[in-house]
């Protein structure tokens, strides 16, 4: 007997995943370096003893979106939620990629976009970032012109490089696609200005949220939507029925009426992060700057996964992104506590110093 052969168009390409080892400071999947405020870890624990188990959980999550909805300044039916941003991404090609569509992205970005598009059997036509990485105003509506994507992802803060896109040309990108302009926001609480303000039921423009960076919520898998209520509509006729669990649900609405704890960690981070960066200009490495909630740099000297290595047997893990197309040699550190960022200081220091001998 031999297994049947999946389907041919999904080739041999790999899935995205970064190292899972076991290291006294990991800082390279983004999430929160804090765990959630203990008052919401009790309040999660009397709502998940009151769920009603035996029953399927609201299927429209109208309670989590209302609340969505009031914190955004947008209507509950321009909310969609689901299992982590992945699956809205997931849930948008499904509804507007597909067989004979395209999808667009401008790399580096996030590796997913790419990789859920080919899952979905969307075309992916792959554009560039200009040096600094920021997007190039004319190439981007020459390829919005010859390709007409169904879909044009956009990342803002872009990972992994950290830069925001800029306001006018995601609004000129907006006005100029054929099809839905998705602008990834996974890291938009630490950036400077948000995409949200061009929503409009009348606008082919998404925005994704996730529970999963400043929320400390990784563990949860949450993310959301907001877009026109007739996209919502679509992105639900996608979803599989009851796809949002009880436990997932209540744990959003907790977190949401927490708005205030969520923003003092934006700011630690936020400090946390100009620190890191004055820190690693102390060493011979370039850095970019970051409107994220993690920092991309090159080491002036020895290969990038030499230094990943070298990071790795102190017992810090950060990301290699050195064999990246368009990233050779660079590395991407998240933003940790003020300790695990001293650590991740000095570690580097030591690989550096080792490795140029
Ligand atoms: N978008 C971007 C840009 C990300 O970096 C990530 C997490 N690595 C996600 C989406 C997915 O986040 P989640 O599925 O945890 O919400």
């Amino acid at each position: 007997m031999t297994l049947p052969e999946p389907r041919a168009d999904l080739g041999l390409r790999e899935g995205y995943h970064s190292a899972q080892v076991d290291v006294e400071v990991r800082l390279n999947t983004n999430e929160s370096p804090l765990p959630p405020p203990p008052g919401w870890v009790e309040q999660l624990r009397t709502a998940v003893a009151t769920i009603e188990y035996n029953r399927y959980p609201d299927r429209e999550a109208r309670q989590l979106r209302v609340a969505l909805a009031e914190l955004h300044n947008v209507a509950p039916e321009q909310v969609f939620c689901a299992n982590g941003s992945n699956e809205v991404l997931q849930s948008l090609c499904l509804a507007y990629g597909g067989a004979g569509r395209k999808a667009l992205t401008f790399e580096p970005t996030y590796a997913l976009h790419s990789h859920i598009a080919h899952l979905t059997g969307t075309a992916v036509v792959a554009a560039g970032r200009l040096d600094d990485f920021s997007l190039d105003r004319d190439l981007v509506l020459d390829v919005l012109r010859a390709e007409k994507p169904a879909v044009t992802f956009l990342c803002s803060p872009n990972n992994p490089t950290g830069n925001s896109e800029d306001r006018s040309l995601v609004k000129a990108v907006v006005d100029a696609a054929p099809g839905l302009v998705v602008v990834d926001e996974a890291y938009g609480q630490f950036a400077d200005w948000s995409a949200r303000d061009l929503l409009d039921d009348e606008v082919p423009l998404v925005v994704t949220r996730t529970f999963s960076k400043t929320w400390s919520m990784a563990a949860v898998r949450l993310g959301y939507a907001l877009a026109p209520a007739p996209v919502v509509a679509m992105l639900e006729r996608v979803a599989l029925p009851y796809h949002l669990d009880a436990i997932k649900q209540a744990a959003g609405l907790l977190a949401v009426a927490r708005v205030a704890e969520m923003e003092e960690r934006v700011g630690l981070v936020v400090r946390e992060r100009q620190r890191l960066i004055q820190g690693l200009g102390r060493l011979p490495v370039m850095v970019w700057p970051s409107q994220a909630n993690f920092v991309l740099f090159r080491p002036e000297v020895g290969p990038g996964s030499e230094v990943w290595q070298g990071l790795l047997e102190r017992s810090v893990l950060v990301r290699d992104t050195s064999s990246w197309p368009g990233l050779q040699g660079c590395l991407r550190v998240t933003v940790g506590t003020e300790a695990e960022n001293d650590r991740f200081l000095a570690a580097l220091g030591e690989v550096l110093r080792e490795v140029g001998k």
